[in-house]
């Protein structure tokens, strides 16, 4: 008979630290060593087992045959005049990623996918474009993190990744579970050990899971995706915007600020003759009343699947502050990575 195909391992970077401990503990060792193992792996970036010398021998080779270390594979590296480096990882199953390194004076972010491709379909994004292909694993979020620092380590004169920001392809908060899971490996002193205040999840309002969130207890940034001024104009921009309305979406978050006491942050996004209007000023005033928040305006990055075109520099700075004479937060999001088709919403496979 011919034996059947040797299944799979599982990848070590789905495990959280509980699952770790569990495992351990049912092979009958001391359950402090799986904080040992998650040391090495996101300390020390420890890509096998064998390397782990505080581990016993037979152990090890237990955790071998049972785990991979598989990395996602990176297929292209683009460097853009900026510093910024996109990198495009294929998935076991043929599917492409990417993800950003962006350097700037102070932090170095990096902006991760949670999806291959995405349902949303928003009209200005090209993500969307080919639909929703599935979800990523926790340990596919994770080993772009490992992957990215590997590449910064190469670099002596990099400081190491200080932000994460969820906004790479896909909706972050539709693939809940594991975001949540990649996350707490992030911010764990075990794991990762980067602050939750410099881990952002952006998303384009879902309603049920923002206020899923806001009882998770953590300390992290939330980013939402407005993008229209009123329900009729997100409607047309976001179809997401059907399922969760404008109004619905800003009590929302108005809830997610009293649950977490945090502020949010929202994304606005200024299409030429679309969402700058002086009627979006008066409907953004109206629906931004009272609430302490941020809104970060981005200027429309050209996609060639779409009509639309970004407004002059004089029409996004009347806009901008425009904003600001009315006492709300308005900010500028700089450019990055335009020449490599790094900027947001230009990710995508070709
Ligand atoms: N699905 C999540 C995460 C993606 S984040 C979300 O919607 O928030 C990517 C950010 O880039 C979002 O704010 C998105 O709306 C924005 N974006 C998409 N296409 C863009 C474009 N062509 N120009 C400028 N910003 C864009």
């Amino acid at each position: 008979m011919i034996s059947k195909v040797k299944e799979s391992k599982d990848s070590i970077y789905d495990l959280s630290l509980i699952e770790l401990v569990h495992f351990v503990d049912s092979v009958g060792e001391k359950t402090f060593r799986a904080g040992q193992i998650f040391k090495w792996i996101y300390e020390k970036g420890a890509q096998s087992f064998s390397v782990m010398q505080n581990l016993p021998q037979e152990f090890r080779n237990k955790l071998s045959e049972k785990f991979s270390f598989s990395l996602v594979k990176m297929t292209s590296q683009q460097v853009s005049e900026d510093g910024t480096i996109k990198l495009l990882f294929e998935l076991n199953d043929g599917e492409h990623i990417e993800t950003v390194i962006i350097p700037s004076s102070k932090r170095l972010t990096l902006c991760i996918s949670t999806q291959a491709g995405c349902k949303y379909g928003c009209k200005f994004c090209a993500s969307g474009i080919g639909g929703l292909k599935r979800n990523l694993s926790c340990g596919e979020i994770i080993s772009q993190i490992l992957y990215a620092k590997n590449i910064i380590r190469s670099n002596k004169n990099s400081r190491d990744i200080s932000h994460i920001v969820f906004m790479g392809v896909g909706e972050p908060l539709d693939n809940y579970d594991n975001l949540l899971k990649a996350i707490r490996i992030i911010n764990s002193k075990e794991g990762l050990g980067i602050a939750a205040r410099k881990i952002t999840v952006s998303t384009c309002g879902l309603i049920d899971e923002i206020k899923r969130l806001s009882k998770e207890g953590l300390q992290i940034e939330l980013s939402i995706s407005l993008h229209g001024y009123d329900n009729e104009s997100r409607n047309i921009l976001m179809p997401v915007n059907r399922k969760y309305p404008f109004d619905e979406l800003m009590e929302a978050c108005r809830d997610y600020i009293k649950e977490t006491n945090r502020q949010i942050t929202f994304e606005y996004i200024l299409i030429k003759d679309v969402t700058c209007s002086e009627k979006a000023i008066k409907s953004l005033k109206k629906a931004f009343k009272g609430l302490i928040c941020k809104i970060n305006l981005i200027p429309y990055n050209q996609v060639v699947e779409f009509q639309y075109a970004k407004p002059s520099k004089q029409e996004i700075q009347d806009f901008k502050k425009r904003l600001n004479d009315f006492g709300i937060l308005a900010t500028l999001r700089a450019l990055r990575g335009g020449d490599i088709s790094g900027a947001c919403g230009q990710l995508r496979h070709k």
